[in-house]
């Protein structure tokens, strides 16, 4: 396989660069063109000498993804679903809100977590995703935006579509990395949140990168019985073990947690639930987004109501706990949190079968 250029970090693409005879700033030059110009394809790189193109396209690709459907819910949210040069399909979220975007991408297809109440884990793992995926879905959902809006920017960066972060942890690094870099995208690491079921030891390990975003842990339960039954990765890494490694994150200045926690009618929204969770919380810099359960055909939990719902969050706010409450967007078009399983009108789209040639990536899609 050809080294793929939107998978590579400013300095690995310097290195390619000195690997093909070229001076060093050659590299940097190409992942300019790749990175902040966001071009398709080498002959638009129209500062490289058509020598210097030609053997591009002999020894490099730059990796493409396909925009192949885009819905848009009543609430301006939108989803788009994206293939991948083997034919998987991914899933995309843009979430307006107010002059801010939003966008929630994806960092696997599928995912291997198993949590019972997400779409997501009823697909198994198919594969994860390259650090050239992760990117292009912020470039295509950047370009989708501006065909709207031209003024509209991403501005934040959310790793909470499919599949689990740190499970897919060095090209998630390499992502954050391409992405916060100033030559590039330039999006500043606190607009980045990743989002884990709790890996102890990757998170221990993320602790110690340079690039730093904030991070979101699916905590979803006050106690262990009730993450066992609701979360089998709480069998591996239990709550002690999640908040051991939580309290040992170096988090910067004025930043905290974000602790998610989807309400499942019955199972954990008692008010001793809430009192549980404020008091388990007590020590730890944080604050809870409240995500009331997004209903899909492969789960039977149901959404809390409206009043459980409220006497939920003032408990765990009349206790002290910092709570937001996050409202379902674009769940009409199956795009809310945990609904996402490449499902379109409720039918599961089949990957489709594309061989693999070699050949450089599949021109841009308008
Ligand atoms: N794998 C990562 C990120 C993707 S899941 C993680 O688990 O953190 C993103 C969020 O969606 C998680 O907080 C998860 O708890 C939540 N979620 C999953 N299924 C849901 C559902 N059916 N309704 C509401 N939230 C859900
Ligand atoms: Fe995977 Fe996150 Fe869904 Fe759990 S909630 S199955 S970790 S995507």
């Amino acid at each position: 396989m050809t080294p793929d250029l939107r998978a590579m970090t400013i300095d690995e693409a310097e290195l390619f660069a000195v690997a093909q005879g070229w001076p060093r700033f050659r590299g940097e030059q190409i992942w300019r063109w790749v990175h902040e110009k966001r071009v398709r394809s080498f002959d638009e790189m129209t500062n490289l000498g058509a020598a210097t193109r030609a053997r591009l396209h002999e020894v490099a690709t730059i990796g493409c993804l396909t925009v192949a459907e885009v819905q848009t819910s009543r609430d301006g949210t939108r989803k788009l679903r994206l293939v991948t040069r083997d034919g998987q399909s991914i899933e995309s979220v843009l979430i307006p809100a107010g002059d801010k975007t939003t966008q929630c991408i994806s960092s696997q297809v599928g995912c291997a977590v198993d949590c019972q109440f997400c779409a997501t884990a009823k697909m198994g793992l198919k594969r994860n995703l390259d650090a050239g995926e992760i990117v292009d879905q912020v470039y295509l959902g950047q370009r989708l935006l501006a065909e709207v809006d031209p003024d509209r920017r991403i501005s934040n960066i959310v790793y909470m579509g499919m599949g689990e972060p740190l499970h897919n942890y060095d090209n998630l690094v390499t992502s954050l990395r391409i992405l916060t870099h100033d030559k590039g995208a330039g999006l500043g690491q606190r607009r980045i949140t990743v989002s884990t079921s709790g890996l102890v030891p990757k998170l221990e390990k993320l602790g110690n990168e340079t690039v730093r975003p904030n991070l979101a842990v699916s905590l979803n339960a006050p106690n262990d019985q009730i993450r066992d039954a609701i979360m089998p990765i709480n069998r591996k890494w239990n709550i002690a073990k999640l908040l051991g490694a939580l309290k040992a994150y170096p988090l910067e200045q004025r930043r905290r947690i974000t602790f998610e926690y989807v309400l499942l009618a019955g199972v954990n929204d008692s008010l001793a639930d809430a009192a549980q969770l404020a008091k388990l919380l007590r020590t730890i810099k944080c604050k809870v987004n409240i995500i009331p359960y997004n209903p899909h055909p492969e789960a039977s939990y149901a959404r809390p109501t409206p009043a459980a719902v409220e006497a939920f969050q003032n408990e765990c706010k009349r206790l002290g706990l910092s709570t937001y409450l996050r409202m379902p967007r674009g769940d009409d078009i199956d795009a809310a949190c945990g609904q996402l399983a490449n499902r379109v009108n409720g039918s599961p789209v089949v990957p489709l079968r594309i061989k693999r040639t070699g050949l450089p990536p599949p021109p841009p899609v308008e």
